[in-house]
């Protein structure tokens, strides 16, 4: 395979076909070096060699009526998890000042549930205007479902951006979750982008989707214009359904990755959740495609420090901070 001509079609900005993306998931580990420098030639474009970091506060913990199968929230896990509803304004408060403290970029609130409450949504509103009353980070949410209405209350109170994950294809959804649809979740960034937030929406590898799904859902994501698509991984928990499954290897990630940057050449592409367990030593490796990183762990597992990333970030010579430009054509 030519990677380089991959690279070149998609600084272009032409859309590789199924079967370049078939040909980029599917190559062999020889392949390793000749592919990861033709995608990062494509970051390098736009995003340089800059990593931005996130931290993730799960600020309403176990407490979710949905299915989702990969999930140690919903309401069919039986995970040994934290539960406990939605944290105090004082508390987001303080999770976003030592967010900024640790050099992330951007902090998100996340809850468990099919969408907020009015109550709920109140709560986060008065404490995101908190933290951009103080603190100088960009605010994401991701509060479940939401319609119209509530994206514009978010704006209202100075929310940044709305994650809400398509996470699989829409062929694939109804495998993984029967409480809520794929349109549903299209439908919830419709919505932020009517409300004039920026947007972010990614995937979750690894719970038996074929190489066709993974293509899908980029594409999807690509016509979605979405701002931002974090890539996670999964990380089986035990008590969920999918707590036997385990089709990744890390350098399946990183074709994953490398997928994504192609497909989607000028968006924020985060290595998300299950990075650490999933793509084991060969993580640095994940940011020739990706340019953002969580740190300080996800929802309801442990991940890499702030330390120890930014180790890693300047041991490739790379820096962190925001991208010089992320001018959209
Ligand atoms: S909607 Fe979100 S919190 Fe609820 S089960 Fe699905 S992934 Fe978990």
């Amino acid at each position: 395979m030519e990677y380089q001509a991959l690279a070149e079609r998609a600084l272009a900005g032409n859309l590789l076909t199924t079967e370049d993306g078939l040909a980029v998931l599917q190559a062999p580990p020889e392949d390793l070096h000749p592919l990861l420098h033709a995608a990062f030639r494509v970051r390098r474009a736009t995003f340089g060699t800059r990593v931005q970091f996130h931290v993730l506060m799960n600020a309403k913990s176990g407490l979710c009526p949905e299915d989702c199968g990969y999930c140690s929230q919903s309401s069919v896990s039986t995970a040994d998890i934290e539960r406990y509803p939605l944290r105090s304004t004082a508390e987001m408060l303080d999770a976003a000042r030592k967010a900024h403290q640790a050099g992330a970029h951007r902090f998100c609130l996340v809850i468990s549930a099919r969408g907020a409450t009015d109550r709920e949504l109140d709560g986060i509103a008065e404490a995101v205007r908190a933290i951009k009353a103080e603190v100088p980070v960009e605010v994401c949410c991701s509060l479940g479902l939401l319609p119209l209405e509530k994206a514009e209350r978010l704006k209202a109170a100075g929310v940044d951006r709305l994650n809400h994950n398509l996470n699989t294809s829409e062929r694939y959804y109804s495998a993984i979750c029967s409480t809520h649809s794929y349109h549903d979740r299209v439908a919830t960034v419709q919505a932020a982008q009517g409300a004039r937030l920026a947007t972010c929406s990614g995937v979750l590898a690894g719970m038996g989707e074929t190489d066709h799904d993974l293509i899908d859902v980029a594409r999807a994501l690509g016509a979605l214009r979405v701002d931002s698509v974090p890539v996670n991984f999964l990380n089986p928990m035990a008590g969920t359904p999918l707590a036997d499954v385990r089709d990744l290897t890390p350098w399946r990630c990183l074709k994953i990755l490398c997928l994504f940057r192609f497909m989607l050449p000028k968006t924020e592409i985060r290595v998300a959740g299950g990075r650490e367990v999933n793509l084991r030593s060969l993580q640095p490796l994940a940011l020739y495609p990706g340019n953002s990183l969580f740190i300080g762990g996800y929802l309801t597992s442990p991940g890499q420090s702030a330390a120890e990333a930014l180790r890693m970030v300047q041991d490739l010579g790379f820096e962190v901070g925001e991208p010089i430009a992320m001018a959209r054509s």
